[in-house]
């Protein structure tokens, strides 16, 4: 195996527990070539065993501290463990992660299972060297039908590599029907937005269905994936979304669970909150599931006063004791600043409000305590006095 040189400062992140170490902090490189390498230290001892990315400022993703071999038989364990955490804290949804990259000591890979089709993200050009066995894994250990990699991501620029879609084996549908509680709904695989649903909400979409009554308002309704859950409690359902190709396809799904008290409405969702708080609009119980308003840190700023505008209205349209669901998928936007914006927004909205629960994303992508950048979507449920 060939051998990265890396310095005090690339080491000490290691010690630390966390997984990556830049560009600036490798002080030998193993030729131009990605694959795994083996890590030493400036005095040359052995640190551990890395996937070794030539081209990003992320160069090295550990991947064990022993010195040993990565074939077939390594992804199998982490694969394993993988699963066997899934086991765990999944039920009840055909729809989940299976492997949430470097939170699962699989970095820069993503695994996601819709019935019985795999959807992967190979992230890096390190571990993009072991596609075909990791491939070979998921289709011994998992019989899927089909598997398809979403290679179509920005990151995979930064590492010299293609962006496509490619099916890696057997035969992969556009769409495929997947269950979420009592709930369903169609994922569109080759072009949904991420693998083709946005899994990580699971959790928070059944609770806010559990609390779910009366008038209910869905903004950044995508296909209607919360809408679902909260048709089954609400009286009726407002969805809203600005894409009229997401709320085609919320239509469909709509459509398949049978409700008819779901109303899709294609507006931007800062003009329409606006329009019902003017209106005086009423409503028991509000989700907000925003894009990422900080894809970068320099965006920090007018990300909280994006966020602030749209919890601020919420607040405001609530019914005596009525819900506000609201969430943030900026890694930028950490949950001190999501907690002060709320905070800021509740000073603005002249009543009084209750905290009743703080939401994450849900279990099967687990968040490393070392490792703060596996986690990105936080939430509030707000109760309206
Ligand atoms: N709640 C969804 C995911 C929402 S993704 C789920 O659980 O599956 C964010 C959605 O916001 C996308 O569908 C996008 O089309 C929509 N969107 C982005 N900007 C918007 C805006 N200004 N007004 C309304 N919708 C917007």
């Amino acid at each position: 195996m060939r051998v990265a040189r890396v310095s005090a400062r690339g080491a000490a992140r290691w010690s630390r527990g966390h997984p990556w170490i830049y560009k600036s902090d490798v002080i030998g490189a193993p030729g131009p070539e990605p694959g795994a390498v083996r890590v030493v230290d400036a005095r040359g001892r052995f640190l551990g065993v890395a996937l070794w990315s030539p081209n990003s400022t992320i160069s090295l993703r550990k991947l064990t501290g022993e010195d040993r071999l990565i074939d077939e038989a390594f992804w199998e364990e982490r694969i394993e463990a993988a699963m066997r955490y899934r086991n765990a804290v999944v039920a009840g949804t055909s729809a989940y992660r299976l492997v949430h990259a470097e939170a699962d000591g699989l970095p820069s890979l993503i695994v996601d299972v819709y019935g019985d089709i795999l959807v992967t993200q190979f992230l890096s050009a390190g571990i993009e060297v072991f596609r075909a066995q990791i491939v070979e894994v998921l289709r011994r250990r998992f019989a899927p039908s089909g598997i398809l990699a979403r290679n179509d991501v920005p990151v995979r620029e930064h590492e010299g590599l293609p962006r496509t879609v490619e099916i890696l084996w057997g035969r992969v549908p556009d769409v495929v029907e997947v269950s979420e509680g009592a709930v369903r709904y169609l994922a569109g695989l080759n072009n949904g937005q991420k693998t083709g649903a946005f899994l990580d909400q699971r959790e928070n979409r059944l609770r806010a269905g559990e609390l779910a009554r009366g008038r209910v308002l869905d903004c950044f309704a995508y296909h209607g994936s919360f809408a679902l859950h909260l048709a089954r409690g609400a009286e009726r359902v407002v969805a809203v979304d600005s894409s009229a190709e997401a709320l085609a396809r919320a239509k469909d799904n709509v459509a398949l669970n049978g409700l008819e008290n779901v109303e899709l409405v294609e507006a931007n969702a800062f003009d329409f909150l606006r329009e019902q708080e003017e209106a005086g609009a009423v409503y028991d119980l509000v989700v907000l599931d925003p894009p990422a308003f900080a894809k970068q840190r320099t965006a920090i700023e007018s990300a909280l006063r994006g966020y602030k505008e749209i919890n601020l209205r919420a607040m405001r349209i609530l019914a005596p004791g009525g819900y506000l669901c609201t969430f943030s998928c900026s890694y930028h936007v950490n949950t001190v600043l999501f907690r002060e914006m709320l905070e800021s927004a509740a000073a603005d909205a002249g009543r009084p409000l209750r905290w009743i629960e703080w939401r994450g994303q849900a279990a099967d992508h687990p968040v490393i305590v070392q490792i703060p950048e596996t986690g990105y979507l936080k939430g509030a449920i707000l109760q309206a006095l």
